[in-house]
């Protein structure tokens, strides 16, 4: 078996973690809804909101919105707002109009905002009343995403958890992959599972849903994403048995995270090593091209997505660059511990935000490179700051050993970015100096 390092102690496990919580610039959790209905192909995600929330879509969706995208906002009027109409009969209306309009539809998901919250709208009890209207062509669920409950990726934790109880029960030794992941990232992995001899591998969501996985006591899931705390519980509470990784990010999160799995399905070294040695090279020498760049440079996580934690410790591990903070919108502590075991010791981790303290705390760090969200990207340029904008780590295929050269090359740009304009980074107001025409640079 490839040497695995001991995953469960050291590095920051045991490391008190700085809590705040305060002014936050994040994403709700509506935003996962991007890539969940690119996912799942039958699915249609139904946002019961303002028009603030199907403003946020369509920013966060960009050119999607122009290809008949499987999602949409029934927005709550006034009367609505007052009680003056039903607003669950509405609802009622607003479905049978949308699944007579789109019959390819086979899951419906009525995915709750702040307003819905607020007026607590029981989408729970539509979702029941509707699956009974619709069976057994439509299936309804429900699921938050509201900015009050959820925090960008959560939304996908939430979609999947309210998945889990309606899973088809079954006792066949299957292992389920939970996490979206691109569908070619996702054959990828599939093809490395194959090889190593896993006879039934299913995936949480599936790309339809008549492939809906089965669950039962012989099931074992690995998460493929850090995020999805209230799944991780939801698929404990069906009897399927977790397996412990760190998060298959770079050569080495990859080949930890099969080599978990490995272990549990009693794979032998020897065909272990045989089946990884090639992808594995290939890894490794496509994450040396951006560590010429990126070892040594300063790295600085403002709170977005929950991956903050395994890409520091890739970054750190595999790139040699020094994580100054590692923020995250929340710490799942069992979850993370795999990867936060491996993450140098000491290094300030910070769960929540209050993001006038944490640029304090960034200025005076004076990091090489900042991973933050849209919002503080371009501001902090321009104090002379180079930033990576941390919503193409959810976007941009990462996962795995065919990804982990890109996963690097995507820090290493904006260095090199930098160095191509001829801009010192940390230099106050330096982003406002362009090269002149005719200046020497
Ligand atoms: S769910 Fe809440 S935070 Fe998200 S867009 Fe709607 S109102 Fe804004």
């Amino acid at each position: 078996m490839t040497e695995m390092p001991h995953i469960n102690s050291g590095g920051c496990v045991d490391q008190p973690i700085l809590r705040e919580r305060g002014q936050h610039e994040v994403f709700c959790g509506l935003t996962s809804i991007i890539w969940l209905h690119r996912k799942m192909q039958d699915a249609f995600f139904l946002v019961v909101g303002s028009r603030t929330c199907a403003h946020l879509l369509q920013s966060a969706a960009g050119v999607m919105i122009f290809a008949e995208p499987r999602f949409a906002t029934a927005i709550l009027e006034e009367t609505d707002l007052a009680g003056l109409a039903d607003a669950q009969d509405e609802l009622d209306r607003e479905v049978a109009r949308l699944l007579a309009r789109r019959p390819d539809i086979r899951q419906l998901f009525l995915v709750g905002s702040c307003p819905s919250e607020v007026i607590k709208l029981d989408l729970a009890r539509a979702a029941e009343r509707l699956t009974e209207a619709h069976a057994p062509h439509v299936r309804v669920l429900s699921w938050s995403g509201s900015g009050i409950e959820t925090t960008f990726t959560e939304g996908e934790d939430a979609c999947l958890a309210a998945m889990v109880p309606g899973l088809p029960r079954g006792d066949s030794s299957n292992l389920l992959v939970v996490g979206a992941l691109p569908d070619v990232v996702e054959d990828q992995a599939r093809r490395l599972l194959a090889d190593l001899g896993i006879a039934q591998v299913d995936w949480l969501p599936a790309r339809r849903s008549d492939a809906a996985p089965q669950v039962g006591p012989n099931t074992r899931f690995i998460l493929s994403q850090p995020f999805l705390g209230d799944t991780y519980a939801a698929l404990e509470r069906r009897g399927a048995r977790p397996i412990a990784a760190p998060m298959p990010f770079g050569e080495e999160g990859t080949t930890a995270w099969l080599a978990s799995i490995a272990q549990e399905f009693d794979i032998g070294p020897e065909h272990f090593a045989r089946v990884t040695e090639a992808p594995r090279e290939r890894a490794r020498a496509a994450v040396a091209r951006a560590t010429e760049t990126l070892a040594g440079k300063r790295i600085f996580f403002f709170p977005d997505s929950q991956l903050e934690i395994p890409l520091a410790r890739f970054l750190a591990r595999e790139c040699a660059m020094e994580p100054v903070e590692v923020g995250s919108p929340f710490i799942h502590r069992q979850i993370t511990a795999p990867d936060l075991a491996l993450v140098p010791e000491g290094t300030p981790l910070s769960e929540g935000q209050d993001v006038d303290l944490q640029l304090d705390r960034l200025r005076a760090a004076a990091p090489d490179l900042t991973v933050c969200g849209l919002g503080l990207a371009n501001p902090l340029e321009a104090e002379g700051l180079t930033t990576k904008w941390a919503i193409e780590l959810v976007f941009t295929p990462v996962h795995f050993y065919e990804q982990a050269g890109d996963l690097a090359e995507l820090f290493a740009r904006p260095l090199r970015r930098k160095a191509a304009l001829h801009l010192s980074p940390n230099t106050p107001g330096s982003a406002r100096g362009w090269p002149l025409a005719g200046q020497p640079s």
